[in-house]
């Protein structure tokens, strides 16, 4: 029976073929989502490795936080590039679990001993994930979920609306009304816990900060924050 699955899986994949989301060409049976050969040359930090890497020392004396990384370097023409077009515009969901699973088998041996109580992804704005379908950075935190063996968290934290003038102000102070725009839902359900908070993209890190915030703000949580890429 799965001699003729494959029979038929590799047939009709001459008509669909999947393609790797990192560089285009035809995926062989063995592979899903990004063939072997991007798999390999991923531009990866290992910032998992070093607590003080470039990322974490973006947040410092900004957010206390016990573990703090990317997975990849994000360059403009990358791979990377292809990876998170793919993930964020056109519906390749696997791109964000595959990574985060990838990411979490790394993540499992940088928390040892304070392995996090959950995972909450960074919501997007209401009206850019009702268009869009999904949140890019859910799929992220599933990934990381599945190898980390913890649940994913993302209703807690919630993001208020963006109104449009806010968009107009300068970057100074879109940055100080982002301070306002995050929230927890119930934050006694949170109290005490360490939150992995995750997002796809870190850049200047305000999104991150704004979020961290706000989870700090409730009794004793403590943060991890882990990103798919960093702008170097
Ligand atoms: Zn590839």
């Amino acid at each position: 029976m799965n001699a003729v699955y494959n029979y038929l899986n590799d047939f009709l994949s001459l008509f669909f073929p999947d393609l790797c989301c990192g560089c285009g060409i035809n995926l062989v049976s063995n592979e899903s989502t990004i063939c072997t050969n991007c798999t390999f040359h991923l531009p990866y930090t290992n910032y998992y490795k070093e607590p003080d890497n470039r990322v974490a020392r973006q947040f410092w004396g900004r957010v206390p936080f016990i573990h703090c990384s990317a997975f990849l370097h994000f360059r403009k023409g990358s791979k990377v590039q292809n990876l998170m077009h793919q993930l964020k515009y056109n519906n390749k969901t696997d791109v964000g679990l595959k990574l985060g699973q990838m990411y979490g088998d790394q993540l499992l041996r940088a928390f040892e001993s304070s392995k996090p109580d959950l995972i909450i992804p960074v919501p997007l704005h209401k009206a850019k994930e009702k268009k869009r379908g999904y949140n890019q950075s859910s799929f992220f935190a599933e990934g990381l979920a599945i190898a980390l063996d913890i649940p994913v968290d993302s209703s807690s934290l919630q993001r208020n609306t963006f109104t449009d003038s806010q968009t107009r102000k300068s970057r100074f102070n879109r940055y100080e009304n982002m301070q306002e725009v995050f929230a927890v839902a119930i934050p006694d359900t949170l109290e005490g816990k360490h939150v992995l908070l995750v997002d796809d993209i870190i850049t200047t890190g305000a999104t991150i900060e704004s979020c961290a915030k706000a989870l700090l703000a409730i009794p004793k949580v403590q943060l991890s924050i882990a990103a798919i890429a960093f702008t170097d």
